[in-house]
Protein backbone atom coordinates (compact mmCIF):
# COMPACT_ATOMS: atom_id res chain seq x y z
CA UNK A 1 0.00 0.00 0.00
CA UNK A 2 1.47 3.54 -1.02
CA UNK A 3 2.05 5.71 2.10
CA UNK A 4 -0.63 8.25 0.35
CA UNK A 5 -3.65 5.27 0.25
CA UNK A 6 -3.11 4.52 3.80
CA UNK A 7 -2.93 8.22 5.14
CA UNK A 8 -6.67 8.37 3.04
CA UNK A 9 -7.71 5.41 5.16
CA UNK A 10 -5.65 4.91 8.24
CA UNK A 11 -4.86 8.52 8.85
CA UNK A 12 -7.87 9.98 8.27
CA UNK A 13 -9.07 7.35 11.67
CA UNK A 14 -5.86 8.19 13.56
CA UNK A 15 -6.64 12.18 12.57
CA UNK A 16 -10.20 11.56 12.71
CA UNK A 17 -11.70 14.48 14.43
CA UNK A 18 -14.88 14.96 14.82
CA UNK A 19 -16.31 11.76 13.49
CA UNK A 20 -17.11 8.92 15.91
CA UNK A 21 -14.70 6.54 14.46
CA UNK A 22 -12.07 5.90 17.28
CA UNK A 23 -8.50 6.86 16.48
CA UNK A 24 -6.38 3.99 16.85
CA UNK A 25 -3.34 2.75 17.67
CA UNK A 26 -1.34 -0.33 16.35
CA UNK A 27 -0.49 -3.45 19.79
CA UNK A 28 1.78 -5.59 18.40
CA UNK A 29 1.57 -8.54 20.34
CA UNK A 30 4.89 -10.15 22.17
CA UNK A 31 5.52 -12.85 19.20
CA UNK A 32 5.63 -10.48 16.81
CA UNK A 33 8.49 -8.10 18.61
CA UNK A 34 9.93 -7.87 21.79
CA UNK A 35 11.80 -5.00 21.40
CA UNK A 36 10.11 -1.24 21.86
CA UNK A 37 10.46 -0.75 18.52
CA UNK A 38 7.86 -1.21 16.03
CA UNK A 39 8.48 -3.61 13.11
CA UNK A 40 9.39 -2.06 10.04
CA UNK A 41 6.61 -2.06 6.88
CA UNK A 42 3.23 -1.25 7.15
CA UNK A 43 3.71 -0.46 11.17
CA UNK A 44 6.38 2.01 10.80
CA UNK A 45 3.88 3.31 7.85
CA UNK A 46 0.58 3.66 10.34
CA UNK A 47 3.20 5.07 12.58
CA UNK A 48 4.37 8.19 10.54
CA UNK A 49 1.08 8.63 9.66
CA UNK A 50 -0.71 9.39 13.05
CA UNK A 51 -1.17 5.77 14.06
CA UNK A 52 0.85 5.55 16.94
CA UNK A 53 2.29 1.75 17.78
CA UNK A 54 2.17 0.43 21.36
CA UNK A 55 4.83 -1.68 22.76
CA UNK A 56 3.45 -5.22 24.87
CA UNK A 57 5.71 -6.77 27.11
CA UNK A 58 4.21 -10.48 26.38
CA UNK A 59 0.80 -9.64 27.68
CA UNK A 60 -2.33 -7.51 26.31
CA UNK A 61 -1.73 -3.88 27.42
CA UNK A 62 -4.93 -4.12 29.83
CA UNK A 63 -7.61 -6.15 30.13
CA UNK A 64 -10.10 -3.09 31.04
CA UNK A 65 -9.16 -1.51 27.79
CA UNK A 66 -10.07 -4.95 25.94
CA UNK A 67 -13.14 -4.69 27.17
CA UNK A 68 -14.00 -1.42 26.68
CA UNK A 69 -12.56 -0.58 23.47
CA UNK A 70 -12.79 -3.74 20.58
CA UNK A 71 -9.29 -4.36 18.66
CA UNK A 72 -9.80 -3.97 15.08
CA UNK A 73 -7.39 -6.03 13.05
CA UNK A 74 -5.27 -3.30 10.57
CA UNK A 75 -6.43 -4.34 6.56
CA UNK A 76 -2.95 -6.04 5.43
CA UNK A 77 -1.03 -5.70 9.13
CA UNK A 78 0.82 -9.39 10.19
CA UNK A 79 -2.07 -11.55 11.50
CA UNK A 80 -2.15 -10.50 15.46
CA UNK A 81 -1.46 -7.11 15.05
CA UNK A 82 -4.38 -5.02 17.12
CA UNK A 83 -5.69 -1.58 16.95
CA UNK A 84 -6.45 0.27 19.92
CA UNK A 85 -7.28 4.03 20.82
CA UNK A 86 -4.60 6.25 20.90
CA UNK A 87 -3.94 7.70 24.64
CA UNK A 88 -3.59 10.48 26.53
CA UNK A 89 -1.62 11.53 29.56
CA UNK A 90 -2.85 14.30 31.89
CA UNK A 91 -2.30 15.81 35.40
CA UNK A 92 -3.93 18.47 37.56
CA UNK A 93 -2.77 21.55 35.23
CA UNK A 94 -4.01 19.62 32.16
CA UNK A 95 -6.70 22.06 30.33
CA UNK A 96 -10.18 20.95 30.21
CA UNK A 97 -10.73 21.64 26.84
CA UNK A 98 -7.57 19.54 25.47
CA UNK A 99 -9.00 16.80 27.65
CA UNK A 100 -12.73 16.76 26.39
CA UNK A 101 -11.13 17.27 22.46
CA UNK A 102 -9.16 14.55 22.80
CA UNK A 103 -12.02 12.03 24.32
CA UNK A 104 -13.89 13.76 21.27
CA UNK A 105 -11.73 12.73 18.66
CA UNK A 106 -11.84 8.95 20.44
CA UNK A 107 -8.30 9.31 22.19
CA UNK A 108 -8.63 7.52 25.54
CA UNK A 109 -7.28 9.19 29.13
CA UNK A 110 -3.79 7.11 30.45
CA UNK A 111 -4.86 5.43 33.34
CA UNK A 112 -1.43 4.61 35.14
CA UNK A 113 -3.39 1.43 37.64
CA UNK A 114 -4.03 -0.41 34.42
CA UNK A 115 -1.50 0.48 31.58
CA UNK A 116 2.14 0.55 31.57
CA UNK A 117 4.05 3.10 32.05
CA UNK A 118 5.06 3.67 28.43
CA UNK A 119 1.46 3.08 26.99
CA UNK A 120 0.64 6.38 26.09
CA UNK A 121 0.71 8.46 22.91
CA UNK A 122 0.50 12.56 23.96
CA UNK A 123 1.47 13.68 27.73
CA UNK A 124 -0.31 17.93 27.38
CA UNK A 125 0.89 19.91 31.09
CA UNK A 126 0.58 23.53 31.57
CA UNK A 127 4.09 23.11 32.96
CA UNK A 128 7.10 22.34 31.52
CA UNK A 129 8.79 18.63 31.63
CA UNK A 130 11.89 18.12 33.54
CA UNK A 131 14.68 17.40 30.75
CA UNK A 132 14.42 13.46 31.80
CA UNK A 133 11.19 13.95 30.72
CA UNK A 134 12.18 14.99 27.74
CA UNK A 135 14.94 12.50 26.83
CA UNK A 136 13.26 9.59 27.70
CA UNK A 137 10.39 10.08 25.25
CA UNK A 138 9.49 7.18 22.88
CA UNK A 139 8.97 7.42 19.38
CA UNK A 140 5.69 6.81 19.79
CA UNK A 141 4.77 9.94 22.51
CA UNK A 142 4.70 13.75 22.24
CA UNK A 143 5.05 15.79 24.52
CA UNK A 144 3.75 19.40 24.90
CA UNK A 145 6.41 21.19 25.64
CA UNK A 146 9.83 22.43 24.22
CA UNK A 147 12.87 22.65 26.60
CA UNK A 148 14.53 26.30 26.81
CA UNK A 149 11.48 27.97 25.19
CA UNK A 150 10.97 29.88 28.35
CA UNK A 151 14.14 32.44 27.17
CA UNK A 152 10.91 33.58 24.83
CA UNK A 153 8.28 33.65 27.74
CA UNK A 154 10.00 35.67 30.55
CA UNK A 155 9.66 39.56 29.85
CA UNK A 156 13.22 39.92 30.66
CA UNK A 157 14.47 37.57 29.08
CA UNK A 158 12.69 38.55 25.82
CA UNK A 159 13.84 41.84 25.98
CA UNK A 160 17.71 40.96 26.07
CA UNK A 161 16.84 38.12 23.29
CA UNK A 162 15.44 40.65 21.08
CA UNK A 163 17.71 43.65 21.92
CA UNK A 164 20.49 41.25 21.29
CA UNK A 165 19.05 40.90 17.43
CA UNK A 166 18.49 44.27 17.04
CA UNK A 167 22.43 45.09 17.67
CA UNK A 168 23.03 41.83 15.46
CA UNK A 169 20.75 43.01 12.52
CA UNK A 170 19.68 46.37 13.10
CA UNK A 171 16.59 47.85 14.39
CA UNK A 172 14.40 48.33 10.96
CA UNK A 173 13.72 44.93 11.10
CA UNK A 174 13.50 44.55 15.38
CA UNK A 175 11.56 47.71 16.26
CA UNK A 176 8.28 45.77 17.31
CA UNK A 177 9.21 45.63 20.86
CA UNK A 178 8.08 49.17 22.63
CA UNK A 179 12.03 50.16 24.34
CA UNK A 180 12.13 48.25 27.36
CA UNK A 181 14.48 48.46 30.43
CA UNK A 182 14.88 45.84 32.38
CA UNK A 183 15.27 46.27 36.34
CA UNK A 184 17.40 47.04 38.15
CA UNK A 185 20.53 46.82 35.92
CA UNK A 186 18.90 49.39 33.70
CA UNK A 187 17.62 51.25 36.00
CA UNK A 188 19.94 54.36 34.90
CA UNK A 189 19.77 54.10 32.06
CA UNK A 190 16.29 54.28 31.90
CA UNK A 191 16.55 57.48 34.48
CA UNK A 192 18.34 59.09 32.02
CA UNK A 193 15.89 58.34 28.88
CA UNK A 194 12.78 59.36 30.91
CA UNK A 195 14.90 62.90 32.18
CA UNK A 196 16.00 63.53 28.19
CA UNK A 197 12.49 62.51 27.16
CA UNK A 198 10.62 64.63 29.69
CA UNK A 199 13.32 67.69 28.24
CA UNK A 200 11.82 67.20 24.51
CA UNK A 201 8.50 66.59 25.60
CA UNK A 202 7.93 69.68 27.28
CA UNK A 203 5.11 69.95 29.48
CA UNK A 204 3.76 66.85 27.10
CA UNK A 205 3.78 63.85 29.05
CA UNK A 206 5.28 60.74 28.66
CA UNK A 207 4.03 57.68 30.04
CA UNK A 208 5.85 54.18 30.98
CA UNK A 209 4.74 50.47 32.27
CA UNK A 210 6.48 48.64 34.82
CA UNK A 211 5.94 44.83 34.50
CA UNK A 212 7.15 42.04 36.76
CA UNK A 213 9.25 39.78 34.61
CA UNK A 214 7.84 36.65 35.45
CA UNK A 215 3.93 37.18 36.56
CA UNK A 216 0.74 37.23 33.71
CA UNK A 217 -2.54 38.00 33.66
CA UNK A 218 -1.98 42.10 34.39
CA UNK A 219 -1.04 41.12 37.98
CA UNK A 220 1.53 44.04 39.58
CA UNK A 221 1.57 45.89 36.79
CA UNK A 222 1.57 49.98 37.34
CA UNK A 223 1.43 52.54 34.46
CA UNK A 224 2.89 55.92 35.09
CA UNK A 225 3.83 59.03 33.51
CA UNK A 226 5.33 61.01 36.46
CA UNK A 227 8.83 59.24 38.11
CA UNK A 228 7.71 59.81 41.70
CA UNK A 229 4.78 57.45 40.99
CA UNK A 230 7.89 54.84 39.60
CA UNK A 231 8.09 51.82 42.06
CA UNK A 232 9.59 48.58 41.36
CA UNK A 233 11.08 45.66 42.87
CA UNK A 234 13.48 42.87 41.78
CA UNK A 235 12.84 41.61 38.21
CA UNK A 236 10.40 43.91 36.59
CA UNK A 237 10.44 45.61 33.28
CA UNK A 238 9.83 49.14 32.70
CA UNK A 239 8.39 49.67 28.80
CA UNK A 240 7.08 52.66 27.10
CA UNK A 241 3.66 52.98 27.44
CA UNK A 242 1.97 52.79 23.89
CA UNK A 243 -0.66 55.97 24.77
CA UNK A 244 -1.90 55.96 21.17
CA UNK A 245 -3.86 52.23 20.80
CA UNK A 246 -6.11 51.60 18.12
CA UNK A 247 -9.18 52.09 19.64
CA UNK A 248 -12.23 50.12 18.70
CA UNK A 249 -15.68 52.25 20.15
CA UNK A 250 -12.75 54.03 22.27
CA UNK A 251 -11.95 50.62 23.85
CA UNK A 252 -8.09 49.24 23.88
CA UNK A 253 -7.63 46.02 22.39
CA UNK A 254 -4.97 43.96 21.71
CA UNK A 255 -4.59 40.58 19.87
CA UNK A 256 -3.95 36.93 21.28
CA UNK A 257 -2.17 35.25 18.55
CA UNK A 258 -1.52 31.68 18.49
CA UNK A 259 1.78 30.26 17.41
CA UNK A 260 2.83 26.51 17.10
CA UNK A 261 6.38 25.83 16.98
CA UNK A 262 6.30 22.14 16.12
CA UNK A 263 9.86 21.62 15.91
CA UNK A 264 13.33 24.14 16.48
CA UNK A 265 15.71 21.62 14.64
CA UNK A 266 14.54 21.97 11.84
CA UNK A 267 12.71 25.44 12.98
CA UNK A 268 9.06 25.11 11.80
CA UNK A 269 6.40 27.68 12.66
CA UNK A 270 2.89 28.12 12.31
CA UNK A 271 0.27 30.69 13.07
CA UNK A 272 -2.95 30.30 13.58
CA UNK A 273 -5.33 31.97 11.61
CA UNK A 274 -8.11 32.64 14.05
CA UNK A 275 -7.71 33.90 17.18
CA UNK A 276 -8.34 36.50 20.22
CA UNK A 277 -8.95 40.08 20.72
CA UNK A 278 -9.07 41.27 23.93
CA UNK A 279 -10.65 44.43 24.93
CA UNK A 280 -10.15 46.59 27.99
CA UNK A 281 -14.10 47.42 29.41
CA UNK A 282 -13.66 51.01 30.36
CA UNK A 283 -13.18 53.82 28.13
CA UNK A 284 -9.20 54.66 27.13
CA UNK A 285 -8.49 57.71 28.90
CA UNK A 286 -5.09 58.59 29.55
CA UNK A 287 -5.75 61.16 32.35
CA UNK A 288 -6.53 58.02 34.49
CA UNK A 289 -3.36 55.76 34.70
CA UNK A 290 -4.88 54.05 37.68
CA UNK A 291 -7.85 52.29 35.91
CA UNK A 292 -7.23 49.06 34.94
CA UNK A 293 -10.40 48.56 33.08
CA UNK A 294 -9.01 51.23 30.37
CA UNK A 295 -5.49 50.41 30.13
CA UNK A 296 -5.47 46.56 30.48
CA UNK A 297 -6.89 44.28 28.21
CA UNK A 298 -6.32 40.66 29.94
CA UNK A 299 -9.87 39.13 29.89
CA UNK A 300 -8.87 37.98 33.82
CA UNK A 301 -8.95 41.38 34.60
CA UNK A 302 -11.78 42.54 32.77
CA UNK A 303 -14.07 40.08 33.70
CA UNK A 304 -14.54 40.71 37.05
CA UNK A 305 -14.91 44.49 36.08
CA UNK A 306 -18.62 46.28 36.33
CA UNK A 307 -18.61 46.65 32.52
CA UNK A 308 -18.10 43.17 31.57
CA UNK A 309 -21.53 42.50 31.46
CA UNK A 310 -22.93 45.77 29.78
CA UNK A 311 -23.30 46.08 25.89
CA UNK A 312 -20.34 48.15 24.49
CA UNK A 313 -20.60 50.60 21.99
CA UNK A 314 -19.21 49.12 18.80
CA UNK A 315 -17.31 45.80 20.80
CA UNK A 316 -20.53 45.07 22.40
CA UNK A 317 -21.10 42.37 25.35
CA UNK A 318 -18.11 41.01 27.36
CA UNK A 319 -14.42 41.43 26.37
CA UNK A 320 -13.55 39.52 23.24
CA UNK A 321 -13.82 39.43 19.50
CA UNK A 322 -12.41 36.75 17.04
CA UNK A 323 -9.17 37.70 15.23
CA UNK A 324 -11.20 37.14 12.01
CA UNK A 325 -14.02 39.53 13.28
CA UNK A 326 -11.50 41.97 14.15
CA UNK A 327 -9.69 41.67 10.71
CA UNK A 328 -13.40 41.97 9.16
CA UNK A 329 -13.54 45.21 11.12
CA UNK A 330 -10.52 46.95 9.81
CA UNK A 331 -11.70 45.76 5.90
CA UNK A 332 -14.57 47.56 6.81
CA UNK A 333 -12.51 50.61 7.29
CA UNK A 334 -10.45 50.14 3.93
CA UNK A 335 -7.66 48.95 6.10
CA UNK A 336 -5.00 46.89 4.12
CA UNK A 337 -5.59 43.89 7.19
CA UNK A 338 -3.19 41.78 4.35
CA UNK A 339 -0.46 43.75 5.46
CA UNK A 340 -0.61 44.24 9.06
CA UNK A 341 -1.04 39.63 8.68
CA UNK A 342 2.23 39.73 7.29
CA UNK A 343 4.07 41.80 9.61
CA UNK A 344 2.71 40.00 12.29
CA UNK A 345 3.76 36.90 10.66
CA UNK A 346 7.50 38.61 10.42
CA UNK A 347 7.49 39.34 14.15
CA UNK A 348 6.60 36.39 14.82
CA UNK A 349 9.39 34.34 13.14
CA UNK A 350 11.95 37.57 13.97
CA UNK A 351 11.20 36.89 18.07
CA UNK A 352 11.30 33.21 17.48
CA UNK A 353 14.80 33.27 15.73
CA UNK A 354 15.67 35.53 18.60
CA UNK A 355 16.20 31.94 20.76
CA UNK A 356 16.28 29.03 18.30
CA UNK A 357 19.54 28.53 17.69
CA UNK A 358 20.44 28.12 21.63
CA UNK A 359 17.29 26.08 22.24
CA UNK A 360 18.30 22.02 23.27
CA UNK A 361 17.63 19.42 20.46
CA UNK A 362 14.43 17.75 22.11
CA UNK A 363 12.52 14.88 20.06
CA UNK A 364 8.82 14.49 19.77
CA UNK A 365 7.74 17.68 21.11
CA UNK A 366 5.93 21.25 20.13
CA UNK A 367 5.29 24.24 21.71
CA UNK A 368 2.02 26.74 21.63
CA UNK A 369 2.66 29.95 22.35
CA UNK A 370 0.33 32.74 22.89
CA UNK A 371 1.99 36.30 21.12
CA UNK A 372 -0.04 39.47 22.62
CA UNK A 373 0.19 41.71 20.06
CA UNK A 374 -0.93 45.82 20.25
CA UNK A 375 -2.35 47.73 17.40
CA UNK A 376 -1.45 51.04 17.38
CA UNK A 377 -3.54 53.97 15.48
CA UNK A 378 -0.74 54.23 12.70
CA UNK A 379 -1.78 50.57 12.38
CA UNK A 380 2.04 49.26 13.55
CA UNK A 381 2.06 46.44 15.40
CA UNK A 382 3.73 46.54 18.85
CA UNK A 383 4.75 42.92 20.60
CA UNK A 384 3.83 43.15 24.35
CA UNK A 385 4.51 39.70 25.81
CA UNK A 386 4.74 35.80 24.42
CA UNK A 387 2.84 33.88 26.60
CA UNK A 388 3.99 30.47 27.76
CA UNK A 389 0.85 27.48 27.99
CA UNK A 390 -1.47 29.88 26.95
CA UNK A 391 -4.49 30.15 28.69
CA UNK A 392 -7.09 27.24 26.97
CA UNK A 393 -9.87 28.15 29.73
CA UNK A 394 -13.36 29.01 28.34
CA UNK A 395 -14.86 31.47 29.55
CA UNK A 396 -17.23 33.29 27.22
CA UNK A 397 -18.61 31.83 23.98
CA UNK A 398 -16.11 33.55 21.88
CA UNK A 399 -13.30 31.54 23.76
CA UNK A 400 -15.34 28.16 22.92
CA UNK A 401 -15.58 28.88 19.68
CA UNK A 402 -11.10 29.39 19.18
CA UNK A 403 -10.14 27.37 21.89
CA UNK A 404 -11.63 24.38 21.14
CA UNK A 405 -10.27 24.08 17.50
CA UNK A 406 -7.45 25.13 18.34
CA UNK A 407 -7.12 22.08 20.22
CA UNK A 408 -8.49 19.74 17.29
CA UNK A 409 -6.03 21.67 14.86
CA UNK A 410 -2.78 21.55 17.11
CA UNK A 411 -3.71 17.69 17.47
CA UNK A 412 -4.19 17.59 13.59
CA UNK A 413 -0.91 19.19 13.02
CA UNK A 414 1.32 17.42 15.88
CA UNK A 415 0.02 14.00 14.32
CA UNK A 416 1.02 15.27 10.21
CA UNK A 417 4.45 17.16 11.18
CA UNK A 418 5.90 16.60 14.65
CA UNK A 419 6.95 12.92 14.43
CA UNK A 420 8.05 13.23 11.03
CA UNK A 421 9.96 16.51 11.41
CA UNK A 422 12.29 16.20 14.51
CA UNK A 423 12.59 12.21 13.86
CA UNK A 424 14.51 13.00 9.85
CA UNK A 425 16.16 15.90 11.52
CA UNK A 426 17.35 13.49 14.51
CA UNK A 427 20.22 11.86 12.83
CA UNK A 428 21.70 15.30 11.91
CA UNK A 429 21.64 16.84 15.42
CA UNK A 430 24.32 16.38 17.77
CA UNK A 431 22.25 15.94 20.69
CA UNK A 432 20.39 13.13 18.61
CA UNK A 433 17.79 11.26 20.56
CA UNK A 434 18.56 7.41 20.06
CA UNK A 435 14.35 6.43 20.12
CA UNK A 436 13.81 8.92 17.37
CA UNK A 437 17.08 7.65 14.49
CA UNK A 438 14.93 4.42 15.49
CA UNK A 439 11.72 5.79 14.70
CA UNK A 440 13.31 7.28 11.62
CA UNK A 441 14.79 4.09 10.50
CA UNK A 442 11.50 2.54 10.91
CA UNK A 443 9.97 4.89 8.31
CA UNK A 444 11.04 3.03 5.09
CA UNK A 445 11.70 4.42 1.97
CA UNK A 446 8.33 7.08 0.74
CA UNK A 447 7.90 7.47 -2.73
CA UNK A 448 7.36 10.86 -2.06
CA UNK A 449 8.68 14.24 -3.72
CA UNK A 450 9.81 17.08 -2.07
CA UNK A 451 7.68 19.88 -2.32
CA UNK A 452 8.15 23.89 -0.98
CA UNK A 453 4.41 24.86 -0.39
CA UNK A 454 4.43 28.57 -0.29
CA UNK A 455 6.19 31.35 0.45
CA UNK A 456 3.74 32.12 2.90
CA UNK A 457 5.34 36.11 3.55
CA UNK A 458 5.41 36.97 -0.07
CA UNK A 459 2.03 35.15 -0.90
CA UNK A 460 3.46 33.39 -4.02
CA UNK A 461 2.61 29.60 -3.92
CA UNK A 462 5.56 27.24 -5.21
CA UNK A 463 4.75 23.43 -5.89
CA UNK A 464 7.36 21.23 -6.91
CA UNK A 465 5.79 18.70 -10.14
CA UNK A 466 6.51 15.40 -10.48
CA UNK A 467 9.59 15.95 -12.63
CA UNK A 468 10.78 18.87 -9.98
CA UNK A 469 9.99 21.66 -12.24
CA UNK A 470 8.78 24.61 -9.77
CA UNK A 471 5.05 25.44 -10.31
CA UNK A 472 4.77 29.11 -9.09
CA UNK A 473 1.57 30.78 -8.69
CA UNK A 474 1.02 34.47 -7.24
CA UNK A 475 -1.66 33.74 -5.05
CA UNK A 476 -4.47 37.03 -4.48
CA UNK A 477 -4.83 37.21 -1.17
CA UNK A 478 -5.61 40.33 -0.44
CA UNK A 479 -9.47 40.07 0.63
CA UNK A 480 -11.89 41.73 -1.73
CA UNK A 481 -12.22 45.60 -1.71
CA UNK A 482 -9.55 45.94 0.41
CA UNK A 483 -7.87 48.72 -1.93
CA UNK A 484 -3.52 49.46 -1.15
CA UNK A 485 -3.56 51.32 1.72
CA UNK A 486 -1.85 52.97 4.08
CA UNK A 487 -0.03 50.38 5.82
CA UNK A 488 1.67 49.83 2.74
CA UNK A 489 2.70 53.50 3.08
CA UNK A 490 3.95 52.20 6.29
CA UNK A 491 5.88 49.79 5.09
CA UNK A 492 7.92 51.89 2.43
CA UNK A 493 8.89 54.23 5.53
CA UNK A 494 5.94 56.48 5.14
CA UNK A 495 4.38 56.38 8.33
CA UNK A 496 0.58 56.88 7.95
CA UNK A 497 -1.36 58.48 10.60
CA UNK A 498 -5.20 57.75 10.83
CA UNK A 499 -6.75 61.24 11.09
CA UNK A 500 -8.50 60.11 13.96
CA UNK A 501 -7.26 57.51 16.62
CA UNK A 502 -10.40 56.05 17.16
CA UNK A 503 -12.21 54.44 13.87
CA UNK A 504 -15.75 56.68 13.44
CA UNK A 505 -18.23 54.50 14.71
CA UNK A 506 -21.45 55.63 12.84
CA UNK A 507 -20.65 53.88 9.79
CA UNK A 508 -23.65 52.06 8.95
CA UNK A 509 -21.85 49.53 6.99
CA UNK A 510 -19.88 48.75 10.38
CA UNK A 511 -22.81 48.40 12.55
CA UNK A 512 -23.80 45.21 9.96
CA UNK A 513 -20.82 43.57 9.92
CA UNK A 514 -20.48 43.55 14.13
CA UNK A 515 -24.09 42.16 14.45
CA UNK A 516 -23.74 38.56 12.99
CA UNK A 517 -20.55 36.90 14.37
CA UNK A 518 -19.07 34.99 11.77
CA UNK A 519 -15.82 32.94 11.84
CA UNK A 520 -13.93 34.32 9.17
CA UNK A 521 -10.72 32.39 7.39
CA UNK A 522 -9.65 34.70 4.41
CA UNK A 523 -5.83 33.60 4.57
CA UNK A 524 -6.41 30.14 5.93
CA UNK A 525 -8.88 29.33 3.19
CA UNK A 526 -7.32 30.93 0.20
CA UNK A 527 -4.14 29.04 1.00
CA UNK A 528 -6.05 25.91 1.58
CA UNK A 529 -7.79 26.27 -1.63
CA UNK A 530 -4.74 27.10 -3.78
CA UNK A 531 -2.70 24.05 -2.30
CA UNK A 532 -5.92 21.96 -2.90
CA UNK A 533 -6.28 22.98 -6.49
CA UNK A 534 -3.02 22.63 -7.53
CA UNK A 535 -2.53 19.55 -9.49
CA UNK A 536 1.13 18.69 -8.28
CA UNK A 537 1.35 16.24 -5.06
CA UNK A 538 0.21 17.54 -2.04
CA UNK A 539 3.07 18.21 0.11
CA UNK A 540 4.11 14.72 0.72
CA UNK A 541 7.54 14.26 2.29
CA UNK A 542 10.63 12.19 0.85
CA UNK A 543 12.60 10.31 3.53
CA UNK A 544 14.92 12.82 4.07
CA UNK A 545 11.99 15.08 3.61
CA UNK A 546 12.17 18.89 3.25
CA UNK A 547 9.17 20.45 3.33
CA UNK A 548 6.92 20.80 6.48
CA UNK A 549 3.05 20.74 5.82
CA UNK A 550 2.16 24.07 4.88
CA UNK A 551 -1.08 23.91 6.71
CA UNK A 552 -3.85 22.04 9.24
CA UNK A 553 -6.44 23.09 10.14
CA UNK A 554 -6.49 27.13 10.62
CA UNK A 555 -2.45 26.61 11.88
CA UNK A 556 -0.54 27.73 8.59
CA UNK A 557 3.45 27.35 7.89
CA UNK A 558 4.98 30.54 8.28
CA UNK A 559 8.77 29.47 8.44
CA UNK A 560 10.15 28.35 6.41
CA UNK A 561 8.72 30.11 3.63
CA UNK A 562 10.82 29.66 0.82
CA UNK A 563 13.96 27.10 -0.45
CA UNK A 564 16.25 29.52 0.95
CA UNK A 565 14.91 29.30 4.69
CA UNK A 566 14.36 25.75 4.26
CA UNK A 567 18.15 25.33 3.34
CA UNK A 568 19.30 27.71 5.95
CA UNK A 569 17.05 25.81 8.51
CA UNK A 570 18.40 22.74 8.09
CA UNK A 571 22.16 21.51 9.88
CA UNK A 572 21.88 24.14 12.20
CA UNK A 573 20.22 27.27 12.20
CA UNK A 574 21.46 30.24 9.69
CA UNK A 575 19.83 33.06 11.11
CA UNK A 576 22.03 35.71 9.39
CA UNK A 577 20.94 33.62 5.95
CA UNK A 578 16.80 33.64 6.98
CA UNK A 579 17.11 37.29 8.16
CA UNK A 580 18.64 38.55 4.69
CA UNK A 581 15.75 36.68 3.04
CA UNK A 582 13.01 38.03 5.11
CA UNK A 583 15.03 41.82 4.43
CA UNK A 584 14.77 40.84 0.96
CA UNK A 585 11.14 40.07 1.45
CA UNK A 586 10.41 43.02 2.73
CA UNK A 587 12.11 45.06 -0.14
CA UNK A 588 10.44 43.62 -2.08
CA UNK A 589 7.18 44.50 -0.79
CA UNK A 590 8.22 48.10 -0.41
CA UNK A 591 8.84 48.43 -3.89
P1 LIG B 1 0.80 40.07 31.61
O1 LIG B 1 1.73 38.93 31.42
O2 LIG B 1 0.66 40.45 33.03
O3 LIG B 1 -0.51 39.88 30.90
P2 LIG B 1 1.41 41.98 29.50
O4 LIG B 1 2.74 42.41 29.06
O5 LIG B 1 0.64 41.13 28.56
O6 LIG B 1 1.55 41.30 30.93
O7 LIG B 1 0.57 43.25 29.85
C1 LIG B 1 -0.77 43.20 30.29
C2 LIG B 1 -1.62 44.21 29.53
O8 LIG B 1 -1.07 45.52 29.73
C3 LIG B 1 -1.58 44.00 28.04
O9 LIG B 1 -2.55 43.08 27.66
C4 LIG B 1 -1.85 45.39 27.52
O10 LIG B 1 -3.19 45.70 27.52
C5 LIG B 1 -1.15 46.27 28.54
N1 LIG B 1 0.23 46.59 28.13
C6 LIG B 1 1.34 45.89 28.40
N2 LIG B 1 2.44 46.48 27.91
C7 LIG B 1 2.02 47.59 27.29
C8 LIG B 1 2.67 48.63 26.59
N3 LIG B 1 3.98 48.65 26.44
N4 LIG B 1 1.90 49.63 26.09
C9 LIG B 1 0.56 49.64 26.23
N5 LIG B 1 -0.10 48.69 26.90
C10 LIG B 1 0.59 47.67 27.44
Amino acid sequence: MRRRDLCSSTQSQALGVRTTTPAFTLNIPSEANHTEQPPAGLGARLQEAGVSILPRRGRPTSTLEKKKKPHLMAEDEPSGALLKPLVFRVDETTPAVVQSVLLERGWNKFDKQEQNAEDWNLYWRTPSFRMAEHNSVKPWQQLNHHPGTTKLTRKDCLAKHLKHMRRMYGTSLYQFIPLTFIMPSDYTKFVAEYFQERQMLGTKHSYWICKPAELSRGRGILIFSDFKDFVFDDMYIVQKYISNPLLIGRYKCDLRIYVCVTGFKPLTIYVYQEGLVRFATEKFDLSNLQNNYAHLTNSSINKSGASYEKIKEVIGHGCKWTLSRFFSYLRSWDVDDLLLWKKIHRMVILTILAIAPSVPFAANCFELFGFDILIDDNLKPWLLEVNYSPALTLDCSTDVLVKRKLVHDIIDLIYLNGLRNEGREASNATHGNSNIDAAKSDRGGLDAHDCLPYDSLSFTSRMYNEDDSVVEKAVSVRPEAAPASQLEGEMSGQDFHLSTREMPQSKSKLRSRHTPHKTLMPYASLFQSHSCKTKTSPCVLSDHGKAPDPQAGNFVLVFPFNEATLGASRNGLNVKRIIQELQKLMNKQHS
